[in-house]
């Protein structure tokens, strides 16, 4: 069975067209599935909307949060509901076409435990909120060295995959990357953006500024490493600067005094900036180890016979 894990966020306008829509796609598709929509704390109707509708179809079903805990809360918390043997998730406003769904499942069957929602489009989106995007998703990538760039919420993985997901022992999960860093079996699928069904989009542009920092904070240390290796070109600069300052003064033309307050000043900055820089290396290392992440995931061995049957 496949689970199809929807965050909804006030979009009681959406639900029932998504779920026939869904629905209709899974049967062309002959999947057999449920629906899970996760309300995350919608002021709207939408979790009566989700409840009627299971009490006619059990294959709908549906939690809603005490208030807005986010996106990637929703996501999480679908998956934990969710007892398919692959999983689905998808935005509510149909955004993410219900037929790619049919292509990724048939991928799963062939084997493949992860299959990455890929945009081959942006979508009707506004220009700043385009550039926003793709700026933070150039920076992300950098960063983590995985490319973010068309990936999307969208995607389809294994149980087993669901367990690791769960089993992150971080808060600040990023559901979008934590996929690539899992590994397994990876296959990519390319869909178009379609409009957005009903209502607007939950992004406001300080939501998206807090969502970009976020998910960089909580997915990479580069940020740190950068304040470090600042610290260490300061340093060089200074020692350079440094050295002129002494040159011009034994060679006479320094103004009295001058000498000393440069002098100063660079070593204070000099010692300061360095300080910073060891420091941050320790909250790095603190920043990794909290996370506490399995420090590697076993995909087969030779000792269980039936996982490298798999494997062929
Ligand atoms: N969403 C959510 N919690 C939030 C914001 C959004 O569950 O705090 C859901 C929303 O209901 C939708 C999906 O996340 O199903 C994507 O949101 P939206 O379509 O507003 O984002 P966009 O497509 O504009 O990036
Ligand atoms: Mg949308």
């Amino acid at each position: 069975m496949l689970s199809i894990i929807i965050p909804s966020f006030n979009e009681e306008g959406n639900i029932e067209n998504t779920a026939n829509t869904v629905l209709e796609a899974m049967n062309t598709g002959q999947i057999n599935c449920e629906i899970i929509f996760v309300s995350d704390g919608s002021k709207d109707g939408t979790f009566q909307k989700v409840a009627e509708l299971s009490k006619i179809n059990p294959r709908i079903r549906g939690i809603e949060f005490s208030r807005n805990f986010g996106k990637e809360a929703a996501i999480l918390a679908g998956i934990e509901k969710g007892k398919g043997d692959c999983y689905v998730v998808m935005d509510c406003d149909l955004q993410h076409p219900p037929a790619t769904i049919i292509e990724m499942y048939q991928m799963w069957e062939e084997g493949y435990d992860i299959v990455e929602g890929i945009k081959s489009n942006r979508g009707k989106e506004s220009k700043l909120h385009g550039m926003m995007a793709s700026s933070f998703y150039a920076v992300l990538s950098k960063l983590t060295g995985i490319d973010m760039m068309n990936s999307s919420d969208f995607k389809l993985f294994d149980r087993k995959v669901a367990k690791i997901l769960l089993s992150m022992p971080e808060r600040r999960t990023f559901f979008r990357a934590l996929t690539f860093w899992a590994g397994y079996k990876t296959k990519e699928v390319y869909y178009e953006v379609a409009e957005r069904e009903n209502g607007t989009s939950k992004w406001s542009l300080r939501s998206l500024v807090k969502y970009a920092v976020r998910n960089i904070v909580s997915f990479s240390t580069v940020p740190l490493d950068m304040v470090t290796f600042l610290g260490i070109i300061s340093f060089a600069g200074m020692i350079i600067l440094g050295i002129q300052t002494l040159v011009r003064y034994f060679m006479g033309n320094a103004i009295e005094g001058f000498t000393t307050v440069i002098l100063l000043l660079l070593l204070l900055c000099g010692g300061i900036l360095i300080g910073l820089g060891i420091i941050g290396k320790y909250i790095a290392a603190i920043y990794e180890e909290i996370k506490q992440r399995p420090r590697y995931l076993i995909w087969h061995d030779t000792d269980s016979q039936d996982d490298v049957e798999a494997k062929k």
